[in-house]
Formats: structure tokens, C-alpha cells, sequence
């Protein structure tokens, strides 16, 4: 075997676990040690700062700069009671994860020597040397700087000895240059418009919340195998690689039994986040080999997705510890499962009435049916954006092939669901909502049972109702879950809004309230219909059927992200105040620079693969054949030798052929990207690389997979499917 093969395959299988045992302790003791929760405000900071802190957060008000200081006062007492010797401003740039830059919280003293203090200007303002962090144009280097500013309804934590402040980033024009701005500003419409429509129903309604609750998908590769691929240390997925003979066939690895390095590994990991206050509450086997799920109590939407993102790199970080490495991406292995990060979704009111859950009474279960039928008419309105919402370079992977949510967005309702809206719009009386579907009265007390119940699993839908939430599945396991969450906020925050303004018309025009509802409730059923498909998403079909119906069916994700400057969508985000136009053209840029970059990198991996590693090793076999073939011809008679050598023979020329198809394609690759270089243009800049050289690297991997199969399993030099995806 390649030596380099056999050393790290043998120390990756004889690799024994790490040992980590639970704390003695019960959770409750240690969760939230790192958060700066509201219990450790209240322990240290004084009462009247405490209270001002706290109404602040409440009533999303303005901090002043005396109340900062005495914050900042405390959080640093805090924070370094629990051993941090540096803060940071925590902010989500429009490149993948997080950034962070440390500073210690010294200042001279005067006297030679240092002082720890942190001021309220520090705490809530920051100017990060942030040139180098992507911005589509809008602040370029010349120019002022951006700013952090702390978003005070996230909490400060500690990580590796350093106070993390969450803080969105801005331009000193205003415009967002992260994730978190938007996503504030999404749920803040979300509020706005959901609390007008649930005031038709009570009154007394004064926030309506949006929560998300994500599932972390992602695979373990035992670092040595890691190391020794260069395609998954330096883009996260494999370029190459024959299947294995055993992938996930037997689905014997769902719900088997998780090996003991990985237990290890979750034990600790959800230790970790726990004492980091992300309540993760399920961790298990997904459906490929090495591929996992973790999952946690659902949360406010804006800190549910800093817990994810937070767990993404504490999940690299423990990873390590275990000798593993994390596979976020979204499609590590050809022919296996791919990950993703189901983001379940609901609104709910500041009494604690979940919206999207069957109501007791008539007037309840209206407000349901009200409530999901405008999710629906916006998804339907913005199918296409949604889609390029969840869209990226590796998520293309993934959409669209056999076991994701296919390349086009459809709602999932239920038979319930179904047949109650189709009642309504039958019979126009609300009264029929409580009608099964023989169209026999139900009893209101026993329906929101009923409901739950029968949600059906259909697990193809990129968009389903489960019973008292939407299940967003088409995105991806290494996104940042804002993206999807600004889209799919602001398009209901948008059409909650016309929703109410439709009532107000009509309770003006002398409609009686509930016939009102019922009329424009029924309206949107119509208009919106065509979103809905309870199918078999998977299907060719439906391809069929949704291109019919005029959904969004492209599949080029640089032409995908043309959703977010058409018109409908500009104006959407303007009305909502979720995005401007400069900001959606900025961030857009953004999104095709980062496209045209993973795929440059990939090609570059690729083609050093090609050359350096999968060639020299074809010619080494072929080279052995041919010696082989010499002497069997100087021993035997032709006759003899053409049937001895045959198969040889053969193998010498298909040998010959792949490895001048892989050549002459690498070529082509390379041509193909200086070619897309010269382009100025970010978006026909990515198009050329979503159409030329893509395709050149699906050709290339094509043949070296074929080489693989053929050439002696003892000389390969690349870590395999099978040794990759098994741990022991
Ligand atoms: P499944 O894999 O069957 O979809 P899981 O239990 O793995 O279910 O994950 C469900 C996720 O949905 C969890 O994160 C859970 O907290 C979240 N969730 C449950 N109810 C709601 C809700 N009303 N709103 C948002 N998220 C929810
Ligand atoms: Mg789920």
C-alpha cells in the first residue's frame, strides 16, 4: 500500500476514543456558567442600571452612555471572575461563520504598570479593521471604516477565555454589512405585522415573537484521513472518490449504535454547549455513515442563530480534541447523504399563544388558519427568493440530487390542513373549519390532537407544516440560518401587513369582522394554491408540475440569486425596512464573489490532485502492466502471449484513455478560468464558473474515479470512501 495511505489509514482505525466523562454535577448547575445571563446582571450590576438594562432589552430601547459605562463595569467583573482576559466584538460578517478581533482588557496605569477596564464606549461601539471583510462595494477601502454595536438582546459569553460580545456590523452610512442587522430588522417587521393580525383576534396582543429551533447536520472524518486528503482539508468536500462498496444501503447506521470516539466527542460537545447556555437537546445518528444530528430547544429566532453559529465553531473546536474534524459542508461525499439544517420555524404572541397552532375555539382556530394561510401566500409570493435565500456554491450540491429538497420550493400542508382549507373555499364560511373530511363537525376541544397527529411525514417538501410549525429543509448545513430566517420573516412580516390592510378595507366597507377574515382568508387560498404539494417533491413529475404551475425552477445558483433584484423582492424588503435596494445590490455582489471563490478554489485543489497525485500513480500501474506485458511476450508464442495479455492489455489502454481524458480536461479547467478571470462583472463572472468550469470538474472526476477503480489498491495514494466514511 502507499505508504502514506497505509500510515494514516492504520492510525485512524486503531485510534481509541478520548475519554470524557459528564460532569458530577446536575446540567442545571452548570448551564449558562459563560452566559452574562439576566440572574448574573442581576448579581452584578447595580439595581437601577439592572432595571434599565433589562426595560431596554424588553422594549427594545436605546442604551444611554452613563448606563453603558455601569454595564460595562459589571460585565468586566463578571467576565473576569470567570477568567477572561480579553473581550471581543462577536459579529457575522457576509462570508461563512463568525469574526471576532481580541483586545485585553489592560490599560496603563500610570505608574508602570496595568489596569483592567472596559468602558461603555468599548462595550457598545467598535470600529473592527474590517477592510478586508466582504461588502460588495458599498464601503470601500478609502473610505470610512464600519462599525460593531452591540445587539443587547443577545447576551455576552465567554469563549477560551474571552468575553464575546454580539454586535451587529455597519456600514457609517447605516447600511448592514453582516447577517445579524437584517435578521433584527426582520423580526422586528415580524412583530410589527404579526402583532396588527393577531389584534384582530385579541386585543390585548402587544409582541408577536419568531422562533427558530435548526438541526444540525454534519459528518466526523478522523483527522489523519483528513489530513491526508487535500480536497477535504482545503475545500470540506471530497473531489474525488469511487463509492464505496458499503455506503448506506443497509440504513443500518440510522439509530444504530453511535461508536464510542463519537460518544466522546457528543458527550463533550454538548457539555460545552450547554455551559454556553445553547440548550442542545438531541444528539443522533443521521442516515449516511459518519453523518450526525444535533438539535436544540427552539429559541427566539435572533439567539437561536447565534447558538448556531457559536456551536459550528465549538464543534470544530472539541472536534479536535476527539482527533476528529467536522464536515459542515453540504455535500462532503458523492453518492451519500448529503447535510442539512432543517430550520423549524414559528411565530407565537408575548401571552405565549403559539400561532401556528390549532386553536380550542372557533375564534382561535380562525387565527390558525389566518396565520398559515398568509405563511403560504408569501412563500408562494417568494418562492424564488426563498430559494436563493438557502442557495449557495455548496448547497448546489445537494439541492436538487436524490435525497434533498429539490432545486424548487413547495408547501407541504397535511390531508387535514388540506381538506379543511378546500372546505372553506368551498362552503366560504368559517364555521366549516371545524368540518373533517367527510365534512362531519369535529369537536373543536378534540382538533389540535387530531392535527398533530396526522401531519404526515412527507420528508420531500422543501417547505412543510408539522403541526405547529413550518419545517424550512432546503437549508444548508454550513449556512448561517439568517439568511433563510431575513427572507422568510420579512416576506410574512410583508404580507401580514397587506393582510391587515385588506381587513381595515374591508371592516370599513361594513363587513362584520370574521366574514371579513373569512373572505380574504379564502382569497389567498385561491391566489396562493399553486405553492401547495403534498407529492412526492423527488418525482420528475413534479418537476413537471411546478414548472406548469410557474414556480421557480432554475437551477444555476448565480442566476438563482437574481431573486433578490426583482422588483417584487426589492420592494418587499423596502416596505418591510429589511434591506434597501443599495444593500441587496452589495449583498448580491457579495454572493456571487463568494461563489466564484469556493468554486476557483476547488478547481485549483482539483487540478493539483489530478497532476500530482492521481496521475504519477496511473503511470506507476501502468508502467508495472506493461513490464509484465514484455516479459510474458519474450517467454510465450503469440498465440499464447494474446490470450495471457489480453486483459492487460486492455487495462495498459484504458489506463491511457482516462488518464489523457484527465490531462486534456485539467487543461480545458484551467483554460476555462483564465477565460472567467478577465470577466469584471461578479455575476457573469460566476455564471462562467457555474457554466465552463464546473462542468470541466464533474468530466475530470469522472475519469480519475474510473482510474481508481482500476489501479492497484496498494499503490493509490488517497485515503478512500471506505476508510473515510467508517470510523471504528
Ligand atoms: P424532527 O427531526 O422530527 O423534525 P427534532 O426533534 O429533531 O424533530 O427537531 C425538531 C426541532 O424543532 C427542535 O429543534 C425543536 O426544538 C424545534 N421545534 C419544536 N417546536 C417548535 C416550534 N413551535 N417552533 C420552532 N421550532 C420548534
Ligand atoms: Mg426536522
Amino acid at each position: 500500500m502507499s505508504t502514506l495511505r497505509f500510515k494514516v489509514v492504520e492510525t485512524a482505525f486503531n485510534r481509541k476514543s478520548v475519554p470524557f466523562e459528564y460532569p458530577k454535577e446536575a446540567t442545571s448547575s452548570y448551564y449558562g456558567k459563560y452566559v452574562f445571563s439576566r440572574k448574573k446582571m442581576y448579581e452584578y450590576l447595580p439595581k437601577d442600571t439592572y432595571e434599565a438594562l433589562i426595560n431596554a432589552i424588553d422594549n427594545k430601547e436605546p442604551l444611554s452612555r452613563y448606563l453603558a459605562d455601569s454595564v460595562a463595569e459589571g460585565m468586566k467583573k463578571w467576565a473576569m471572575d470567570n477568567g477572561a482576559k480579553h473581550y471581543t466584538h462577536w459579529f457575522q460578517p457576509l462570508t461563512d461563520g463568525t469574526a471576532e478581533k481580541h483586545d485585553a482588557f489592560i490599560e496603563h496605569d500610570g505608574k508602570e504598570g496595568v489596569l483592567e477596564t472596559f468602558s461603555g464606549k468599548l462595550l457598545v461601539q467598535q470600529e473592527p479593521d474590517a477592510s478586508s471583510f466582504p461588502n460588495g462595494g458599498i464601503r470601500n477601502t478609502f473610505e470610512a471604516r464600519g462599525y460593531s454595536a452591540w445587539d443587547i438582546s443577545s447576551p455576552a459569553f465567554i469563549l477560551d477565555n474571552t468575553l464575546c460580545i454580539p454586535t451587529i456590523f455597519i456600514s457609517y452610512t447605516g447600511e448592514s454589512l453582516d447577517y445579524k442587522t437584517p435578521l433584527l430588522r426582520a423580526v422586528n417587521a415580524i412583530d410589527k405585522a404579526g402583532t396588527a393580525v393577531a389584534q384582530l383576534f385579541d386585543p390585548e396582543v402587544k409582541h408577536v415573537i419568531s422562533y427558530l429551533g435548526w438541526e444540525q447536520e454534519y459528518f466526523l472524518v478522523d483527522e489523519a484521513l483528513y489530513a491526508a486528503r487535500p480536497d477535504l482539508a482545503m475545500t470540506g468536500r471530497t473531489l474525488i472518490g469511487q463509492e464505496s462498496a458499503k455506503n448506506q444501503q443497509l440504513e443500518d447506521h440510522y439509530f444504530g449504535a453511535i461508536p464510542s470516539r463519537v460518544e466522546s466527542f457528543m458527550a463533550e460537545l454538548e457539555v460545552e454547549c450547554h455551559k454556553l447556555g445553547i440548550p442542545v437537546k438531541t444528539c443522533h445518528n443521521e442516515v449516511a455513515p459518519n453523518q450526525y444530528e444535533l438539535a436544540p430547544i427552539y429559541e427566539e429566532t435572533n439567539l437561536a442563530n447565534d447558538h448556531n453559529l457559536l456551536l459550528m465553531s465549538l464543534m470544530d473546536d472539541v472536534a479536535r480534541k476527539h482527533n476528529f474534524r467536522v464536515l459542515l459542508h453540504e455535500k462532503p461525499f458523492s453518492g451519500v447523504n448529503g447535510s442539512g439544517k432543517h430550520n423549524n420555524w414559528s411565530i407565537g404572541t408575548d401571552k405565549g399563544e403559539m400561532l401556528f397552532a390549532p386553536g380550542k375555539t372557533l375564534k382561535s382556530h380562525l387565527q390558525f388558519v389566518t396565520f398559515i394561510v398568509n405563511v403560504m401566500a408569501a412563500v408562494y409570493k417568494h418562492n424564488g427568493l426563498l430559494k436563493a435565500s438557502i442557495s449557495s456554491a455548496t448547497n448546489g450540491h445537494r439541492l436538487g440530487a436524490n435525497e434533498a429538497p429539490p432545486a424548487i420550493i413547495s408547501m407541504f400542508l397535511g390531508s387535514q390542513i388540506s381538506d379543511m382549507l378546500n372546505n372553506l373555499v368551498n362552503n366560504r364560511d368559517s364555521r366549516n373549519l371545524l368540518k373533517g373530511k367527510e365534512g362531519l363537525s369535529l369537536d373543536v376541544a378534540q382538533i389540535p390532537e387530531l392535527l398533530i397527529d396526522n401531519t404526515d411525514r412527507n420528508r420531500t417538501s422543501a417547505f412543510a407544516f408539522t403541526g405547529n410549525r413550518f419545517e424550512f429543509r432546503a437549508v444548508g448545513s454550513s449556512a448561517n440560518c439568517a439568511s433563510a430566517m431575513i427572507a422568510l420573516n420579512a416576506a410574512v412580516a410583508d404580507q401580514l401587513f397587506s393582510f391587515r390592510k385588506a381587513i381595515d378595507e374591508r371592516l370599513k366597507n361594513g363587513q362584520e369582522l370574521n366574514n371579513a377574515i373569512t373572505d380574504e382568508v379564502i382569497e389567498l387560498i385561491n391566489y396562493s394554491k399553486d405553492i401547495h404539494f403534498d407529492g412526492n417533491g423527488y418525482s420528475d413529475e413534479w418537476k413537471e408540475e411546478a414548472r406548469k404551475r410557474g414556480l421557480d425552477c432554475e437551477t444555476s445558483v448565480p442566476l438563482i440569486f437574481d431573486s433578490y433584484l426583482k422588483p417584487q423582492t426589492i420592494e418587499m424588503f423596502s416596505r418591510t425596512k429589511v434591506l434597501s435596494k443599495v444593500e441587496l445590490e452589495a449583498r448580491n455582489e457579495v454572493k456571487w464573489e463568494v461563489y466564484t471563490k469556493k468554486i476557483q478554489i476547488e478547481a485549483r485543489v482539483l487540478g493539483d490532485m489530478a497532476i500530482n497525485h492521481v496521475l504519477p500513480v496511473a503511470t506507476r500501474y501502468q508502467t508495472i502492466l506493461l513490464d509484465n506485458v514484455f516479459k510474458i511476450k519474450s517467454l510465450f508464442s503469440e498465440e499464447k502471449f494474446n490470450e495471457i495479455a489480453e486483459q492487460d492489455c486492455i487495462t495498459i489502454e484504458q489506463i491511457a484513455y482516462h488518464t489523457k481524458e484527465v490531462r486534456k480536461t485539467v487543461n480545458e479547467m484551467i483554460d476555462a478560468r483564465r477565460q472567467a478571470n478577465k470577466i469584471d462583472n461578479e455575476r457573469e463572472k460566476a455564471i462562467a464558473y457555474h457554466d465552463k468550469v464546473s462542468p470541466c470538474m464533474e468530466k475530470i472526476r469522472y475519469h480519475i474515479d474510473k482510474l481508481e477503480l482500476m489501479i492497484d489498491d496498494e499503490i493509490w495514494s488517497l485515503p478512500k470512501y471506505r476508510e473515510l466514511l467508517f470510523i471504528r
